[in-house]
C-alpha cells in the first residue's frame, strides 16, 4: 500500500495533500505551517527518486467556487522556500489547458502546486459520474497517484477517491504512519490503555465514546461535554453548557462503560465563572456542584490531580479534546496539566487531532508525544471503527 509498491522514477505523480492551514483573517499569511511540514517526507522521497510531482489540495471551504481569499499561491510560496533545492511552481488552475501544459513540461525532480481543488463543485459533488469526470482530467497526464492527506481520507471526494481508481496509487508516508499508529492503538494497545476526551460537545464525540469504552481500561472526561454527563446524572451544572438532547446517550455512555469495566471518570470540581470571557469573576467549586449563575470553564485542581495520577500509570494513551476553554488563560490549567502528565509518560502517547494539537503545540511539549495526529474528523471516524473512503480505496488496490 506504500509508495515502494510503485514505480515512480522518472514518472509523473498525483500527491493527494493536506495544505488545509490556517491564515491570518487580514494579511492571508500561513499562521501556522505543520501540515506543510508533515507533507515533506513524500513529496522529499518522490524527488530523490527523480519522480515530477504535483501537488492537489484543498484550502478551507469555497463550496465549489473561485475564492482568491483561499488561493494555495500562499501555500506554493511557502513550500518553496522549505524546499530549495528543487524548482516550485505554481498553477492558478487544478485542471485545464494551463495546467495540462505545465504538468506536461514539469521536469525530473520538479514540483507543480495545483489551485485548490474545491474551487471546483465535482470535487465534493454527490454524483459518482462527476467526481469521476474530475479526477479523470485531474489524472490525464499522471502515471501514478499518493493520497498522503489523511484528514482528508474520511471524504469520499474526488481527489481522494476516484484519482486513486484510475491510476496506480498507494498510500504516501504521513498517511501510512497515520494508520500504523492508529490501528496499533485499536489492535493491540499495551495496557493500562487511557482516553482522555473533552471539549465542547458530547454529540460530536459519541460515536467514538461508545466505540472507547469496549477497548480503553479507563476514560476521563473534561470540557464542556463534561456538564451533560453530570446534569444526566442529576448534578447541578449552573449556566454550563449542556445539550439537553444527548441527555439519555450520556446517561447510557455511563452505564455501559461498567458493563465494559473501562473506569469512567468525570471531574470531581471545577473552575467556574460569571460569564464566558476570561475577564470574568472566576471561582473555584469544592465538588462537582457548579452554583446557579455560574458556567464550568475548567476543570479543578482535585479533578488535575486523580487525572494525573490515572495517567502516570498509563502505557498507552490517547487524547482529543481539551479540559476547558483552554484559548484564555484563566481556564487553560486542566489541559495544561494533562499535556504535562502525558509528555512524562513512558508509553505510547497519541494526541487525536483537532483542539487537542493547538493545546499541545501551546504547552510546548509536541516533541514529547509519540504521534500527533493531522486529522480531526478522520481521527476520530478512525477510531470509531468506521472505514474510510480513502483509506478503502488504496486497500482494494494493494
Ligand atoms: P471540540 O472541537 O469539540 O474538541 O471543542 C474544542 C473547544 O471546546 C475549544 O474551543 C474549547 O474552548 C471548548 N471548551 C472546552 N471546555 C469548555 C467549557 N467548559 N465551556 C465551553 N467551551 C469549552
Amino acid at each position: 500500500m506504500g509508495i515502494e509498491s510503485l514505480q515512480v522514477e522518472n514518472k509523473k505523480g498525483l500527491v493527494r495533500v493536506d495544505f488545509n492551514v490556517p491564515l491570518d483573517k487580514k494579511t492571508s499569511e500561513i499562521t501556522d505551517d505543520t501540515r506543510i511540514q508533515a507533507a515533506l517526507p513524500t513529496i522529499q522521497d518522490l524527488l530523490n527518486k527523480a519522480a515530477s510531482v504535483v501537488l492537489v489540495s484543498h484550502l478551507g471551504r469555497p463550496a465549489g467556487e473561485r475564492k482568491p481569499s483561499l488561493s494555495l499561491e500562499p501555500v506554493a510560496k511557502r513550500l518553496a522556500e522549505l524546499l530549495s533545492e528543487n524548482k516550485v511552481l505554481f498553477c492558478n488552475e487544478a485542471v485545464g489547458t494551463e495546467a495540462d501544459k505545465m504538468i506536461r513540461a514539469l521536469e525530473p525532480r520538479q514540483v507543480l502546486v495545483l489551485e485548490n481543488i474545491r474551487f471546483y463543485p465535482e470535487e465534493t459533488s454527490k454524483e459518482k459520474k462527476d467526481r469521476l469526470a474530475l479526477a479523470k482530467k485531474l489524472t490525464s497526464n499522471i502515471d501514478f497517484f499518493i493520497d498522503d492527506a489523511f484528514g482528508a481520507c474520511h471524504r469520499a471526494h474526488a481527489s481522494i477517491v476516484e484519482c486513486a481508481e484510475l491510476v496506480p496509487s498507494a498510500a504516501g508516508h504521513l498517511l501510512k504512519k497515520e494508520i500504523q499508529i492508529l490501528e496499533s492503538l485499536i489492535s493491540k494497545p499495551e495496557r493500562p490503555f487511557v482516553a482522555i476526551i473533552g471539549g465542547s460537545k458530547v454529540s460530536s464525540k459519541i460515536a467514538v465514546l461508545e466505540s472507547l469504552i469496549q477497548k480503553v481500561d479507563s476514560l476521563l472526561i473534561g470540557g464542556a461535554m463534561a456538564y451533560t454527563f453530570q446534569k444526566a446524572r442529576a448534578i447541578d451544572v449552573g449556566t454550563s453548557l449542556v445539550e439537553k438532547d444527548f441527555l439519555s446517550s450520556a446517561f447510557q455512555i455511563v452505564d455501559k462503560a461498567g458493563f465494559h469495566q473501562c473506569d469512567f471518570y468525570l471531574p470531581e470540581d471545577h473552575i467556574v465563572a460569571t460569564e464566558f470571557s476570561e475577564n470574568a469573576k472566576v471561582k473555584k467549586t469544592s465538588n462537582k456542584s457548579i452554583p446557579t449563575t455560574m458556567m464550568g470553564m475548567d476543570i479543578g485542581p482535585k479533578t488535575i490531580d486523580k487525572y494525573v495520577k490515572v495517567i502516570k500509570d498509563a502505557k498507552t494513551i490517547l487524547w482529543n479534546g481539551p479540559m476547558g476553554v483552554f484559548e484564555m488563560p484563566p481556564f487553560a490549567a486542566g489541559t495544561m496539566a494533562i499535556a504535562k502528565a502525558m509528555s512524562k509518560v513512558k508509553g505510547t502517547t497519541v494526541i487525536g487531532g483537532g483542539d487537542s494539537v493547538a493545546a499541545v503545540n501551546a504547552s510546548g511539549l509536541a516533541d514529547k508525544m509519540t504521534h500527533i495526529s493531522t486529522g480531526g474528523g478522520a481521527t476520530l471516524e478512525f477510531l470509531e471503527g468506521k472505514k474510510l473512503p480513502g483509506v478503502e480505496v488504496l486497500r482494494k488496490k494493494a
